[in-house]
């Protein structure tokens, strides 16, 4: 079954339950200046949760394009490494405004995998928060689930991907507990049923996530309940996609292996399976929707998330031996296959294209210069990368932080973080001080700093004086 087919049977399901299909809203969320990025499907409806926004149906459902790539959830590190995880994915999502509850939700849940998408049962696995009785024997007595399958799940924080099954939208307001799908892959993988010891493998993956809104949390920890309680799920739909193409990782679903071949293509890549083509696949969705929604590649903020996964992927195509722009020319592929669920990804191509092969001239040279300098710190320290040369790199090279941490993991070579936190504060208190001056002695003070590489004047000029301003 393909990407587009799960799509529209899920939407089609939920219309045929009463809800109203309400379109994916852009990445930059627009109801809350605290949420950098869209990272769920419920984003869009904080406000119809919180009650302070009404809407004319009690139930709804959407495909919303999500990333994951800062803030409380960033899936950066993972691209590359699990099976499940992007930086830009799709969630599937069904909600209820104070109108269906648990049972429904869990029955709609077990009656669109098990009859509409043909899951095997036995292949489900769900976990309950520890507390909620009445989720765990809805499953249970009403679903049928055997108990050994049935997992209860604590307040798990801590853990890198361990399950936490009890959510809230912040400190205070809307939380309850939630309860997970998970499909396991079968014993050619390694990984443990969630709540076990080794569930950060990848045999048994989650796919859908239940929210039962149910408390509304008050400044002093009491929990009362909601007058009217909610509903919010969410489903990867690259996860399903996987499941229904019978294969094991997100990365081999027909979407992905298309735009892993382009990415050969364009790198002169014969082996299909380097790391780098998943990276640069899942990349190109990322840059492509931030830049679709109106983000550009910046030193802070939006643009700077943006930047950090453009450059990143540069990195990968580089490592892959190109050195000259080629990102960009990936866009007109994840057109052909996404375009036709989002228009907006079509209307935008050109501009996009543009952006990112700016982006590509822009940081094509440093890189070079960079990988140059960070290849002669490694030959002299083989096992530990100095804070100072990260430093540079990131100061004067443009590499993002987590660019270099990348290179480091994938030699596994030690990234000397606090000392690269020193060398940031030595510069900034010498910004502070050339701020001080003179806003002008800024500029000219980056200016000459990176004039040997032509390298983003007027960006560094910007972060001096932000600096500046923050100080
Ligand atoms: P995981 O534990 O695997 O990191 P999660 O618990 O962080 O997932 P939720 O916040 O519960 O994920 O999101 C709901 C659903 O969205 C998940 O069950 C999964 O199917 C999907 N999902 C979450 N993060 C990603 C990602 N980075 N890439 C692809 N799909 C994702
Ligand atoms: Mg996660
Ligand atoms: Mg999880
Ligand atoms: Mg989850």
């Amino acid at each position: 079954m393909k990407s587009t087919e799960i799509r529209a049977k899920f939407l089609k399901f939920f219309e045929s339950k009463g809800h109203t299909l309400v379109r994916s809203s852009p990445l930059i969320p627009g109801n809350d200046p605290t949420m950098l990025l869209t990272n769920s499907g419920m984003v869009q409806f904080k406000d119809v949760f919180l009650g302070t926004d009404q809407r004319a149906y009690s139930r709804a459902t959407s495909v919303q394009r999500c990333v994951r790539a800062g803030g409380k959830h960033n899936d950066l590190e993972n691209v590359g490494y699990t099976a499940r995880h992007h930086t830009f994915f799709e969630m599937l999502g069904n909600f209820s405004f104070g109108d269906y509850f648990k049972r429904d939700a869990i029955q709609y849940a077990w009656e669109l995998l098990t009859k509409v998408y043909l899951l095997p049962p036995e292949k489900l696995w769900v976990t309950v928060y520890h507390e909620d009785n009445e989720a765990h024997d809805i499953w249970a007595n009403e679903i049928g689930v055997p108990l050994e399958r049935i997992i209860r799940i604590g307040d798990n924080k801590g853990a890198r991907y361990a399950s936490d099954n009890f959510w809230q939208m912040a400190d205070t307001g809307p939380c309850g507990p939630c309860s997970e799908i998970f499909y396991d892959h079968g014993p050619d993988v390694w990984g443990g049923p969630p709540g076990s010891a080794e569930q950060d493998g990848d045999r048994y993956i989650e796919i859908w996530n239940l929210v039962f809104m149910q408390f509304n949390r008050d400044e002093q920890g009491n929990m009362p309940l909601l007058p009217k309680p909610c509903v919010d799920t969410g489903m990867g739909l690259e996860r399903l996609a996987a499941i229904l193409q019978h294969v094991h990782s997100n990365y081999e679903i027909d979407l992905f292996q298309n735009l892993i071949k382009a990415a050969a293509r364009e790198t002169r890549t014969t082996d299909l399976n380097d790391n780098s083509l998943k990276v640069i696949a899942d990349h190109i969705r990322a840059c492509s929707f931030l830049i679709v929604d109106g983000i550009i590649p910046g030193s802070e903020g939006h643009g700077y998330v943006l930047r950090r996964i453009i450059r990143r992927a540069l990195r990968h195509g580089h490592k892959l031996g190109q050195t000259q722009p080629f990102f960009y020319k990936l866009v007109q592929d994840l057109v052909i296959e996404m375009g036709a669920a989002y228009p907006e990804l079509t209307d935008a191509a050109a501009r996009v294209e543009q952006v990112l092969k700016q982006e590509e001239e822009r940081f094509g040279e440093t890189l070079e210069h960079g990988m140059k300098i960070l290849e002669v710190a490694l030959a002299s320290s083989p096992h530990q990368l100095d804070g100072q040369t990260a430093f540079t790199l990131y100061d004067t090279y443009g590499f993002p932080l987590d660019l270099t941490a990348d290179i480091c993991r994938e030699r596994k070579v030690d990234l000397d973080e606090a000392g690269f936190n020193t060398a940031m504060e030595r510069q900034r208190t010498t910004a502070r001080a050339a701020g001080k001056f003179k806003m002008a002695a800024a500029v000219e003070y980056s200016g000459d700093k990176t004039r040997f590489v032509g390298y983003d004047l007027l960006d560094q000029a910007a972060r001096v004086i932000a600096l500046y301003v923050d100080g």
